[in-house]
C-alpha cells in the first residue's frame, strides 16, 4: 500500500522548511518502529510505501506524527491515461459501495509530459466515472468525495482522506520540561506543547510513602501514552518526601501548597538546566483549583527565571478532558491512586497570596539543599 502525507504548516515556514521536513522524516521513521515501510519526499508529499502486514501499524504511526495534515491510502497506477481512468474508476466503486451519492475530480500534475492536462484529467476522468458508476453524479461545489489524481513519476488516485495531528514535527522547537502529576491536565499539557514541536522530558515529584507505588506506577504510564507521540519521554522521578516535611514543619499550613509548588518549580529549574530544556510546561488552568488564582500563580514562579508555559490556561475542564480522551491518557489519569497526600493538603489554602510574603515564607524553610539532593538523586527512566 502506498500512503500519501500531507504536510501542515511547516510547508509555509520557507527558511526551515528542509530541516522541518528531515525531522518530520526522522520522526514518522522512529513511529514506524522498524515496520519495511520507504518513504520518498517528493515536492512537499511524502508517500510511504507499506508492505500489506505493516498497514496497521503505520497507519497507527501516521495517527500519532504531528506536522502533517492528514493522509490517504492511494492507488498507484502506470502514467497511462487508460490506467489513470481504470483506477478513478475503481476509486468511484469503493465510493458508491460507502454509499457516496456525489464527487468531483480534482487534478494535478508535476509532470507535464502526461499528454492530459489537469483540465483534461479531470473532464476525462468525470466523464469515464459517471458512464461506469451510474448512482454518483458530479457536484463541483459540495461534493460528498473528492477522488484526487496526482500526477508524478507514477500516477496516484485516492479520495479517502484521514484528518492528522497537524503542529509542528516533534523536535524542531527544542526540549520543554512537563511538570507531570498522575492527573488529567499535565499530560494534556504535555500533548499541546509537543504539538507546537516541543521534545519532552518529565518530571515527577512524590512523597513516598505518603503517596503509593500504585500512584509512581500511574505516573510511568501517562508518560509512556505521551511518549506515543513525542517519540518517547525521559521521565525524573523526585522523592519530595523531606521537602514536604520540611514544609508541614515550617510554615503556616494554609500556605503548604502554593509553598510546594514553589519548591517544585525551582527542581524543576535544576533539571531543565541538566536536560537542556529551555522551558518548563504545567498543567495549570486559571482558577480551576485554589492554587491556580493570578495571584498564586505568580508566587509558583516567583521563584525560577526559566519561562512556565502553560497551554491549558484558558480551557475549561470538558475540553480538556476531551484532548485526555483523545490520546488514550483519561483512563489511565482517572484512576484513584493520589499523587499529593491530604497530610500535606490544606482543607482552607491561602486563595490570593501576595509574592512578597511567599518568598519571605519559602526563604524560612531553607530548603534549597533539602531541593538540591532530591534532584541529585532522582531516578530517569526512558519510556
Ligand atoms: P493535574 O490534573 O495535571 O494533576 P491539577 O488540576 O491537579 O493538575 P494542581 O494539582 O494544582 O492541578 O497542579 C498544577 C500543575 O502542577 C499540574 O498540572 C502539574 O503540571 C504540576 N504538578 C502538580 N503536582 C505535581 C507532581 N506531584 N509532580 C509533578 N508536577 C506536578
Ligand atoms: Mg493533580
Amino acid at each position: 500500500m502506498v500512503y500519501l502525507l500531507k504536510l501542515g504548516e511547516l510547508t509555509l515556514k520557507g527558511g526551515n522548511r528542509g530541516e522541518f521536513e528531515k525531522v518530520l522524516k526522522r520522526n514518522l521513521k522512529a513511529l514506524l518502529k522498524g515496520a519495511a515501510a520507504e518513504i520518498r519526499v517528493t515536492n512537499g508529499r511524502y508517500f510511504v510505501d507499506v508492505p500489506e502486514e505493516c498497514v496497521k501499524q503505520a497507519e497507527n504511526a501516521f495517527s500519532r506524527l504531528f506536522g502533517i495534515t492528514g493522509w490517504a491510502s492511494t492507488r498507484v497506477c502506470e502514467k497511462t491515461v487508460d490506467a489513470m481512468l481504470a483506477a478513478c474508476i475503481a476509486e468511484a466503486r469503493v465510493l458508491e459501495q460507502k454509499d457516496v451519492k456525489t464527487f468531483k475530480i480534482e487534478a494535478r500534475r508535476t509532470d507535464k509530459s502526461f499528454p492530459l492536462d489537469s483540465y483534461g484529467v479531470m473532464a476525462n476522468a468525470g466523464r469515464s466515472v459517471l458512464e461506469s458508476v451510474p448512482t454518483l453524479k458530479v457536484d463541483v461545489k459540495t461534493p460528498s468525495a473528492v477522488i484526487n489524481v496526482e500526477i508524478r513519476e507514477r500516477i496516484y488516485v485516492y479520495s479517502n482522506n484521514v484528518k492528522g495531528l497537524r503542529g509542528l514535527p516533534v523536535s524542531v522547537a527544542g526540549r520543554g520540561l512537563l511538570l507531570l502529576s498522575g492527573g488529567i491536565d499535565s499530560p494534556v499539557a504535555g500533548f499541546l506543547m509537543a504539538g507546537r514541536g516541543m521534545s519532552i522530558d518529565a518530571a515527577h515529584f512524590h512523597a513516598y510513602p505518603f503517596t503509593s507505588d500504585e500512584a509512581q506506577q500511574k505516573v510511568a504510564k501517562l508518560a509512556e501514552i505521551l511518549g506515543r507521540y513525542t517519540i518517547g519521554v525521559r521521565l525524573h522521578i523526585v522523592r519530595f518526601t523531606d521537602v514536604q516535611m520540611r514544609i508541614k514543619e515550617r510554615a503556616p499550613f494554609p500556605w503548604a501548597t502554593v509553598l510546594l509548588r514553589m519548591a517544585m518549580m525551582k527542581a524543576s529549574e535544576n533539571i531543565a538546566l541538566q536536560c537542556k530544556a529551555k522551558c518548563l510546561i504545567t498543567g495549570e488552568s486559571l482558577s480551576q483549583v485554589a492554587s491556580q488564582t493570578a495571584e498564586n500563580i505568580a508566587c509558583t514562579q516567583s521563584v525560577v527565571a526559566t519561562p512556565i508555559l502553560r497551554p491549558l490556561i484558558g480551557m475549561d475542564k470538558e475540553a480538556i478532558i476531551r484532548i485526555s480522551e483523545k490520546i488514550g491518557a483519561y483512563r489511565t489519569s482517572i484512576l484513584p491512586y493520589e499523587d499529593c497526600c491530604t497530610l500535606f493538603s490544606p482543607k482552607h489554602p491561602v486563595l490570593r497570596g501576595d509574592v512578597k510574603e511567599a518568598l519571605s515564607l519559602f526563604e524560612k524553610l531553607d530548603i534549597a539543599v533539602l531541593i538540591e539532593r532530591s534532584v541529585k538523586e532522582r531516578v530517569v527512566y526512558r519510556l
